[in-house]
């Protein structure tokens, strides 16, 4: 069996590790340049998601894996907080639940590891073909074709093979979009970060509809396996950095922010912050151009059939199927579990109990019973956001944020999604 894989992003890759071990022929192929050659700031994966990479990588790989992130010490919970950086309330995380919050670059160049023989960079999908005995040909756009027994999309967000097998396309604009960026951890900014990052991630929201996801990313600082005992599979150590990302109503951007450059970017989302803590802004304001990017949200109709097709030799997965927004910090970590069960249902065809056809028909109808569920988790905030956008959501924000924030520090239970 060869199973053709379009797309070396997190869930591409992670197929590609798994049935590599399986004993399963595979191609990757990704428009990207290089492994290397992509953007991205911090992907969060579950316990489920660990547990599927503890399964597929080898021992020394997953070890690499978990020098590479910060320990559960960076994520004890998640805090969500109003403009002026005060708490609202906070999600506690049990310290015993594993995780992996790690630079979508070092995962992506963990998980292509090893993958050299099989990886195809510079290959960019245009379409394809069904073939002789149930095979099927890949397209790409310099004229080169690739033959296998089931070509799987990982091709992400706006994916030409889901939309090709679709007829439409998958993914949807979401009416937000975001501007992130790094800002270097010196001694002078360490000063300026905020208490409640202390503990985890924040997610703050204020008036006009603009939030701002606000993360300390230092994977030195806290690794639960010392780097430099990875020997076999070397660890990938990111210096400390602040990870922020502004979200705003589409329409409460000025003019078209795909063509501005990073200081410019930086400069609009001090704007959008204005009244905001003064010290998230400096931060921001401090932020690294080369790293700061404008990018839209896209999403999938959640209440509609992923997989619209009969399953056979063509399929798709992770953002291709299911795109969420990041606001969940779920797309990777379902993408990986996709990956973990297509996998699982190829072994069964390898060990003659099963067939392509029906592999994908099972791997297909599991996925679609947990998707739809991280995608509504992850359009979430983006509700607020609408909400909170309007004149009567201002005024909301503006005299309920203040008094929940003061119920939380008095201590009273606040519960729900109360900015809303
Ligand atoms: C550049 C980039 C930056 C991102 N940054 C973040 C982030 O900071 N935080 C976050 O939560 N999520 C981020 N994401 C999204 C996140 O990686 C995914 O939501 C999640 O990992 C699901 O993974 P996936 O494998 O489905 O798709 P992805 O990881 O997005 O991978 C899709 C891959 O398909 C390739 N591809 C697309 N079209 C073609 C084609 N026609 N031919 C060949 N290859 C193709 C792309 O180059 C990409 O490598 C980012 C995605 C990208 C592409």
């Amino acid at each position: 069996m060869r199973v053709l894989i379009i797309g070396a992003g997190i869930g591409g890759l992670t197929l590609a590790q798994a049935l590599r071990r399986g004993g399963i022929d595979v191609a990757v192929y990704d428009r990207d340049p290089r492994v290397e050659a992509t953007g991205g700031y911090r992907l969060h994966l579950d316990e489920r998601a660990c547990s599927a990479l503890r399964r597929h990588l080898t021992p020394a790989h997953y070890q690499a894996l978990l020098a590479s992130s910060p320990g559960w010490r960076a994520f004890r919970r998640f805090a969500v907080a109003d403009h002026r950086m005060r708490l609202l309330f906070a999600e506690p995380r049990p310290p015993s639940s594993e995780t992996l919050m790690i630079g979508r670059i070092p995962l992506r160049r963990l998980l292509a590891y090893g993958l050299d023989d099989v990886l195809t960079f510079d290959a960019t999908y245009t379409g394809h073909r069904a073939g002789p005995g149930g095979t099927v040909t890949a397209h790409f756009a310099d004229g080169r074709t690739d033959r296998g027994d089931l070509l799987v999309g990982a091709d992400g967000a706006g994916s030409r093979v889901a939309a090709a097998l679709a007829g439409r396309p998958t993914t949807v604009p979401a009416g937000v979009s975001g501007i992130a960026g790094r800002t270097p951890l010196t001694s002078r900014t360490r000063t300026l970060v905020p208490e409640l990052l202390r503990e985890g991630p924040a997610l703050a929201f204020g008036p006009r509809g603009v939030g701002l996801f606000v993360t300390v990313h230092d994977p030195a600082a806290g690794t639960l396996v010392d780097p430099a005992s990875c020997a076999d599979v070397p660890a990938v150590i990111e210096p400390p950095t602040l990870i922020w990302g502004a979200l705003a109503p589409d329409g409460l951007y000025p003019g078209d922010p795909r063509t501005l450059d990073g200081a410019a970017l930086i400069g609009l989302t001090d704007a959008l912050l204005r009244g905001w803590d003064e010290s998230v802004r400096a931060l921001v304001r401090a932020g690294d151009p080369s790293s700061t990017a404008y990018f839209r949200f896209h999403t999938t109709d959640p209440g509609t059939d992923l997989t619209p097709w009969p399953a056979g030799a063509v399929t798709a997965l992770g953002d291709a199927v299911h795109a969420m927004p990041p606001t969940g910090g779920m797309a990777a970590a379902t993408a990986v579990r996709d990956a973990d069960i297509l996998a699982e249902e190829l072994a069964q065809v390898l060990a003659g109990r099963s067939t392509i056809p029906m592999a994908v028909h099972r791997y297909q109808s599991r996925m679609s019973a947990y998707a739809p569920e991280a995608v509504r988790t992850s359009m979430q905030p983006l509700g607020w956001v609408h909400r909170l956008a309007g004149p009567v959501g201002t005024r909301l924000a503006q005299v309920t944020l203040p008094i929940v924030a003061t119920a939380a520090r008095l201590g009273r239970h606040v519960t729900g999604a109360p900015v809303a």
